[in-house]
């Protein structure tokens, strides 16, 4: 698997709102993608929309409820129709199979298109370790490639490049002069990666849906590049998690409308390819071999949690992502792993384990917009409270999110809120030390002495730190409640 950073969010994310340029790069995309959803979703009324995303989640709820069975249907039909199906049960399985067809075939060359599983897999470096050269033909893996980085977006996986960045990384790497036009840029790539297509014998490519009734592998992208790694090599292997099932091509149907709509805003990708087993003896072309490996690396523990089962209906529409006031800010690398965003917050946890990616369900201020946007209504904020509560009940202590500092600070507050007479007391105690400030030198309180600008307690001073915090009322809630009750009951 590739280098597990998840442990490292607060400090990643800290340098990310450093960074100028993936700022930029954050508030361009994200609001361009959702903007574009948000139209698509008027263009057909919200109210069939929200019918569609019922109609999905249905589907989804009652898969993943009968997953047994409909793994065993698509494993006779991809059989039926002259392909091979690999359950792999972790990582290693799954590139062993993938090594194992290289091997026994001599593959020199591979060919991708996106797959999101086989980042999770980190597939690459095992057939680079063979001798086997891969090439990452979707323009944004491509990229990311060429420049030895991960993913940071679930659709547009170079998102937080700039078309200078590319420009200089297209110049060191294929030996180009500088050209930061993006038509040329795009060309370049098609050539590079034309004779590629051409030389592979294997083609590998991940799934969007398995169907189960036929055994048909449904990739949906905008770049032919799907359709040239899929039917050129005399290889094709498809790599997907065990979710992606679905059961029928009319359930598909459902998918298709939701899915583009919800990842750019478009009715339709440019190309939607479907495909059931090997070339046939009458085809002009296609592969000879077909191979679809399910991989489970972690998912049967989240079929098995009730309360988490849920985030395998996710369709990776990126849409929790645009919306995400968390992710805006920090973009996708600061997650340290594959999936980033309210949906990797949950995802990686449970996959990586959730001691290594403790800190990731704190990435959210619980908004509920992710949930709002989500094609399939899937509750991530529920999620994320219930993997909270997982990591805060922890009986070891190393295990817990919340350092032991803010753990007393908390139990003291509930002890506070729960007694009037201590939290009179405390209140008293710091409009004293509030009056104090105003005449401190440095003066922690804003002109009007409604704000305080930076807060004394390591805790608070977090907060300070980007918001003012605002000074105790001039009169609270109970005292106010109180001198209602002394002048009488109020006229309505
Ligand atoms: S959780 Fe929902 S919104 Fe987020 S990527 Fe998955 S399907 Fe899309």
């Amino acid at each position: 698997m590739p280098e597990i950073k998840t442990q490292e969010f607060s400090a990643a994310s800290a340098q990310a709102m450093q960074n100028p340029q993936l700022q930029r790069a954050l508030d361009r995309v994200g609001s361009g993608f959702d903007v574009a959803r948000l139209n698509a979703i008027e263009e057909v009324t919200p109210e069939v929309w929200d019918q569609w995303r019922q109609e999905a989640r249905d589907i989804k709820v009652h898969t993943i409820e009968h997953l047994d069975y409909y793994l065993d249907l698509l494993h006779t039909n991809v059989t039926a129709a002259g392909g091979q199906l690999h359950f792999a049960k972790d990582a290693d399985q799954a590139n062993e199979i993938v090594a194992h067809i290289a091997r026994t075939r001599s593959v020199k060359v591979a060919t991708k298109s996106k797959s999101m599983v086989s980042e999770e897999l980190g597939l690459n470096p095992v057939l680079e370790a063979m001798g086997v050269d891969v090439y990452e033909t979707d323009l944004g893996e491509y990229i990311i490639q060429l420049a030895e980085e991960t993913p940071s977006h679930l659709v547009a996986p170079a998102l937080h490049k700039s078309k200078e960045d590319v420009a200089e990384l297209f110049a060191e790497k294929l030996g180009i002069p500088y050209d930061e036009d993006i038509y040329h840029m795009a060309a370049t790539a098609r050539t590079v990666l034309r004779d590629k297509f051409m030389e592979a014998d294997l083609g590998i490519s991940g799934a969007n849906f398995v169907v189960a009734e036929t055994g048909t592998l449904v990739i949906i992208t905008n770049e032919g590049n799907g359709r040239l790694c899929t039917s050129a090599p005399r290889i094709h292997i498809g790599i997907t998690g065990m979710e992606k099932v679905i059961p029928s091509m009319q359930d598909l149907a459902t998918f298709l409308r939701l899915l583009p709509r919800s990842a750019t805003g478009q009715r339709i990708t440019s190309y939607v390819s479907m495909i059931t087993g090997p070339r046939r003896s009458d085809d002009e072309d296609g592969p000879e071999e077909f191979h679809l490996i399910l991989v489970d690396n972690g998912r049967s523990s989240m079929l098995a949690d009730q309360a988490l089962r849920e985030a395998l209906y996710c369709i990776r529409c990126g849409a929790c992502l645009n919306i995400c006031p968390v992710y805006q800010r920090v973009g996708g690398h600061a997650y340290g792993w594959v999936y980033p965003g309210p949906i990797g917050a949950v995802v990686s946890p449970m996959l990586v384990g959730l001691p290594k990616a403790k800190e990731l369900p704190q990435a959210s201020s619980l908004c509920g917009a992710c949930r709002e946007v989500c094609p399939i209504k899937i509750d991530i904020p529920r999620m994320l409270l219930d993997l909270r509560k997982k990591t805060a009940e922890s009986p070891d202590d190393s295990q817990r999110s919340a350092p032991q500092s803010e753990r007393i600070i908390a139990k003291l507050y509930a002890r506070l809120m729960s007694s009037p007479g201590l939290l009179r007391s405390a209140i008293r105690f710091g409009r004293i030390l509030q009056s104090l400030g105003k005449f401190a030198p440095f003066s922690p309180l804003t002109k009007d002495g409604n704000w305080i600008r930076k807060a004394p307690l390591p805790l608070l001073s977090k907060w300070t730190r980007s918001r003012d915090l605002p000074t105790l009322p001039k009169q609270t809630f109970h005292e106010l409640w109180e001198q209602g009750i002394s002048d009488g009951p109020r006229d309505e």
